[in-house]
Parts: C-alpha cells; sequence; structure tokens
C-alpha cells in the first residue's frame, strides 16, 4: 500500500494525528519516525457506532447521532458530542465563506433534519458567514420555493443539483427566471457540467457554482474557492490529514481521512469512498491549503434522483432475471427530461416485453424510495437498450463493469 501524505505536517499537527491515533490504541514508539508510525495504522472503511449513546460507563455528555450509506450500502451510525459538532460547523461555514457567502446575502437553504440528513448543522455553518438564511425544507414544492426567493430577496441558493432540479423544471415551464441569484453552492453529489449549463439558463447569466465536501462519517473536508474547477476542493486542513493511497499512474488514489478532532467516534486513516487526485498547492486564490480534484466514488453508493443508491442491487436484478454476466449493463445517465434514468443494456431483455416488465418491477421493488421516486416522476423510468458490452465493459481491476454512470 503506498501513501501520499497532501499536508506537510506541523509538529502541532503530528502530535495531534497521535493524540487522535492514541485513542483507538496506536501508540508512536520512543523515537520512531511519524511516517512509520503512520503506516503501521491500519486504513479502515466507516464504523457504526449504533449503542455507543447507551454506554453505562461514561459520561457522554450532549450528543447526537447521524448517519451514511455506508460503502456496503447498511447505514452507518456515528455519534459527535455537541462542542465538536459545533466545531465542524465553525469549519464548514469556513468553507461556506471561501465559497463566496457573505453578511450581504440571503441564502435559501434546503434540507430537513434526519439520520441521514444532517443539514441544520448547514444552519449552524451558515451562521459563521454572517449571512441570512431562508430554510425551505425539503422544498417538494417548485412553486413554493419560487415565491419564497422571490418574497426574501434570496441571492445564494444552497441545494443538492437533485432538489434543485424540479424548481428548474418549473420555471423552464413557466419561462420564468431568477435572476437575482448570484451565487449556487452544491454539495452532497457532483454537479455535472450539463446540470450547470442548463441551470444558469433559468438563473442569472452570471450565476457562480460553487461547492463543498463533506460526509456524516468523517465531518467537512473541502470547500471551493473562486479558482476552483470542477471537482476541485482545498481541503480544510486545521481539522482533516488527507492522504491518497494506492494512487496509480494518474495520480488517482482513495481518498482518506483523519480528523483531528473527534472525541467521541475517532476517524483515523478512514476511506470517504471517494477517488482523488492531488493538485498543486499554489491556488491562485492565495490560500495556501493542500487541494484535490475528486474523480468519482470508489464505492458502491451512488446518488439517483439525490437519493442513495445501492449499486449493489443491480446485482440483485440481473440475478431474479437470469441475465448473464455478459449481458447485462446498467447505465446512469440521463433521459430527455434531464432526469437521472437508468438504461438496462441487454441483448435478450431487449427482444423480450415480458422481461423488460419484470425489470421494472423488480427495479421498482428495490425499495421504497426508489419507487417513490419512480412515482414522484423524480427520476425516469427503468429503460432498455441493446446488448450490453460484454467483454469490453470492463474495470482496471478486471471485473465485469456491470454498472456505468455516464452523467459526467
Ligand atoms: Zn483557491
Amino acid at each position: 500500500m503506498t501513501s501520499h501524505m497532501l499536508s506537510t505536517l506541523t509538529e502541532a499537527q503530528v502530535d495531534r494525528a497521535a493524540a487522535v491515533a492514541s485513542r483507538l490504541g496506536h501508540e508512536r514508539l520512543p523515537g520512531e519516525e511519524f511516517a512509520t508510525f503512520w503506516a503501521r495504522i491500519p486504513v479502515t472503511g466507516a464504523v457504526d457506532h449504533t449503542g455507543l449513546h447507551q454506554r453505562p460507563d461514561t459520561e457522554l455528555g450532549a450528543r447526537i447521532f447521524f448517519s451514511s450509506g455506508g460503502s456496503t450500502g447498511i447505514p452507518k451510525f456515528t455519534l459527535l458530542d455537541h462542542t465538536e459538532m459545533l466545531r465542524n460547523c465553525a469549519v464548514h461555514g469556513r468553507g461556506y465563506r471561501s465559497c463566496g457567502i457573505g453578511s450581504r446575502d440571503t441564502v435559501a437553504a434546503w434540507g430537513l433534519a434526519g439520520t441521514m440528513n444532517s443539514e441544520f448543522t448547514m444552519y449552524l455553518a451558515l451562521a459563521e458567514t454572517g449571512c441570512c438564511t431562508l430554510p425551505l425544507g425539503k422544498g417538494e414544492d417548485p412553486d413554493s420555493v419560487i415565491d419564497l426567493v422571490s418574497r426574501f430577496d434570496a441571492n445564494v441558493l444552497l441545494v443538492m443539483p437533485s432538489n434543485l432540479a424540479p424548481v428548474i423544471a418549473r420555471l423552464e415551464s413557466t419561462g420564468r427566471r431568477l435572476e437575482s441569484i448570484r451565487l449556487v453552492v452544491t454539495g452532497g453529489e457532483p454537479l455535472y457540467p450539463s446540470d450547470e449549463a442548463r441551470f444558469r439558463k433559468s438563473l442569472g447569466n452570471s450565476t457562480a457554482f460553487r461547492s463543498v465536501f463533506q460526509t456524516s462519517d468523517t465531518g467537512t473536508i473541502g470547500y471551493q474557492c473562486a479558482s476552483s474547477g470542477p471537482g476541485e476542493f482545498h481541503i480544510h486542513e486545521e481539522l482533516q490529514l488527507v492522504e491518497l493511497i494506492d494512487a496509480d499512474v494518474e495520480g488517482t488514489g482513495y481518498l482518506v481521512t483523519t480528523n483531528l478532532e473527534r472525541r467521541l467516534t475517532t476517524v483515523v486513516r478512514q476511506r470517504t469512498g471517494d477517488l482523488a487526485q492531488a493538485l498543486e498547492p499554489n491556488c491562485p486564490c492565495g490560500d495556501a491549503s493542500p487541494r484535490i480534484r475528486l474523480v468519482g466514488r470508489a464505492g458502491k453508493i451512488v446518488k439517483f434522483g439525490g437519493e442513495k443508491f445501492a449499486v449493489n442491487s443491480l446485482v440483485h436484478l440481473k440475478e431474479e432475471l437470469g441475465l448473464p454476466l455478459d449481458d447485462f449493463e446498467a447505465v446512469l445517465g440521463k433521459d430527455s427530461a434531464g432526469r437521472d434514468q437508468f438504461v438496462i443494456g441487454s441483448e435478450r431483455m431487449s427482444a423480450d416485453p415480458q422481461l423488460q416488465e419484470r425489470a421494472r418491477q423488480l427495479f421498482a421493488a428495490i425499495s421504497p424510495v426508489v419507487r417513490s421516486q419512480i412515482d414522484l416522476g423524480v427520476v425516469g423510468p427503468l429503460e432498455f437498450s441493446g446488448p450490453a458490452g460484454g467483454a469490453t465493459s470492463r474495470t482496471v481491476s478486471g471485473k465485469t463493469a456491470y454498472f456505468t454512470d455516464r452523467r459526467a
């Protein structure tokens, strides 16, 4: 295993990293080089902390759960104490400031609280910028969103691309524009260039698009500045020690991070599930923190219509339909209406309407969320095309690529 540490560590950072590793029982030996000590610590995935809040032996204080989908699709819960949650929000808010949010702004912010949705922390982070926050809940009703944004002269939108899409669709159908919007800050899923171009037509011509990057397991990690290109992020160096593990010849490796301030649930050399490349740190904006470019998800979870979708469930579909490995390929793209849509490439299925109907039923039965997304028209219906790529659809490790995300 190779590792590339993005930060040049100060003595203080070395001490903080050693302290947080010590909570997990990893002790630096006397006289041991830090790099040697650090390489001894195993890289892990997300850890589930369900039940930690009931631990009888300690006084834990005020605490709160968050959860993520986890790389296997099984939710992983993490428990933060109130102080570290607030500290994470303060650092996250610095990211919002770097994205361009300030005290003159009114920010319409999407999201509701829930274990999977830590959006309320977004309000605490926004407070760091001095802005006026306009909470929109989940924003299910595009007309209400448009009315609220207009009534309060919001000029910044803080939103996941999938949640903005229905509002844009409503603007398109009514011929209206929200020209007052000068900035859109996204997070939670990538903003694909085609979506950005589409959104721009219903917002201002010079609307800027920026993003922040955090996971519920590891906390806030990165933020964009005015100079950031697509997928490029500065790292919150005061909070995260970021490494790239097992980088290939192009420099793409697995993103691994250590949160220097976690007390209850430590994050030491933990995979985020992202693939990333290191960028030169000398950003034109003058911020000298390390920079990365996210190039995709390493795990088996994708955002489908804004919701987490376990790619492994496609294997279940293939098995139930009795399709051979080389005649099944699921391609996630956009339909003509710009909605996320799965197209199954299969020669056998493209010639068999009964098999297609069975596939639609199985697909809708993957989860209540998938069924509801289909019924509400948030995503396009399952579609079918000719044969799968077969032997040409291979991942770098030689496995059949039964799933491809072509939305980028
Ligand atoms: Zn910068």
